[in-house]
Order: structure tokens, then sequence, then C-alpha cells
């Protein structure tokens, strides 16, 4: 069975670790833990990077002194980021919050933070997701000042949802946003699938995980 982690120095992480213990039954799953250290990091075979703030994330990571430890372990092991977590993973980041804001550089996409508005502009929207099964039944997706992934910068990423056009776009154009991508060992997606009961995110990255 796998270990998987869930980074819970910030954010939306409790949230993750239920909808993983919710998939115990069914899936390889040995243990789910909270990593905070690079201890907990060295524990872990697989590691999700919840939703939050991204600039708090980043500098509690410093802080806590697991940033390149973060890093090195992205590189090679199977990643999950969600929301905040999307912004960290990637190489490239637009409208962050002045200052700037330290990334874990490995998802060559450009991820536009708050992309889709204020806290007051969350939406949810059903969508059917072709990559969680043939025949699948919508997902109902969550955003929450979400970010979305405005250029795929490497032709290894794989697009896996996008919007229909209009939502988060100031600019009329034929295709909707991104958001959701897969790239090698890494997954990144800007909507929140743990606040939802639905847990066929989880067990699609589990999977991914387990075929690492
Ligand atoms: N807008 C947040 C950020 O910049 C992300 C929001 C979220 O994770 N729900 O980090």
């Amino acid at each position: 069975g796998i270990r998987i982690g869930v980074l819970a120095l910030q954010g939306a992480f409790i949230e993750h670790i239920h909808a993983l213990n919710a998939l115990r039954n069914t899936e390889d799953i040995r243990d789910v833990l909270e990593v905070r250290t690079k201890a907990e990091l060295d524990q872990v075979d697989a590691l999700i990077i919840p939703g939050g703030e991204s600039t708090s994330m980043a500098l509690i990571a410093e802080r806590c002194g697991i940033l390149e430890d973060l890093r090195a372990f992205v590189r090679t092991k199977p990643t999950w980021g969600t929301c905040a977590g999307l912004i960290l993973l990637a190489k490239t980041a637009i409208h962050t919050k002045k200052g700037g804001q330290k990334l874990l550089d490995a998802l060559p996409v450009t991820v536009s933070r708050n992309q889709f508005g204020r806290q007051v502009d969350s939406f949810t929207i059903r969508l059917s997701s072709p990559c969680l099964g043939k025949d699948a039944e919508p997902f109902n997706y969550v955003f929450i000042r979400a970010p979305a992934i405005v250029s795929i910068d490497d032709p290894e990423v794989e697009p896996l949802v996008q919007l229909p056009p209009g939502h988060g776009q100031t600019e009329a154009s034929e295709n909707g946003l991104l958001v959701a991508v897969k790239y090698r060992n890494l997954l990144g997606t800007s909507f929140h699938p743990e606040l939802t009961s639905d847990n066929r995110w989880h067990k699609y990255f589990v999977h991914m995980a387990l075929s690492a």
C-alpha cells in the first residue's frame, strides 16, 4: 500500500485527509499522514498540496525550512496541487501578491492567481470529465478564489478539464480556461474536490500514485 501525505501548513488539509480516509476500504492506501516536516515528508510516497492561500503557504514552508525539501519531492514523486497548491506547483504564476511568491517550480504551466475574481465570485459548475472514466457522471466543480491555467509551457502537459468559454475570461475567446492538467508525476487542479463528497478525483490521484 502507499502512504499519502497532505501538506498541513495552512489551508484545507483536513478535508483531503477525510477524502483519502474514505477511500481506504477500496484502494491500496497504507497510511494517510499530515506533513509539516522533512521527516514526515520522507515517510510518504505521494503528496497533496491543499487549497488555502498560496503566498502564506509558501512563507510558512520557507520558515519551517521545508520549501527546498518540497521542491526536491515534487520533482519525482506523485504530487497533486489543488487551488493554492496548484499555484505552488507551477513554474510561473501571474497576478501574485506584491513582492512576489515563492513557487515549487515544477509544473510547466502559467497559473493566474484569483483569475475568477474575489471570494464572492466563487462558483460551482457541473461538467462531464472523460478523464474520470468513460461515460462518467458529471463532476460538481467548486471554485473558490481559484487560479486558472492560462498557458501550457511544455507539450508534455496534458489538459484534463476545461471550462466552457466565458468563466473568468475578460475577452471573448473560443476556448475556455483550463482548470486541470497532468504532467508526468504531477496533477494540478484549480478546483476543490475535497469540499464535495464525490471522491473520484482523489481516486484518480491514488491510481496515478499507485502506478508511478
Ligand atoms: N486565491 C488563493 C491563493 O492565491 C487560492 C484560493 C484557494 O486555494 N481556494 O492562494
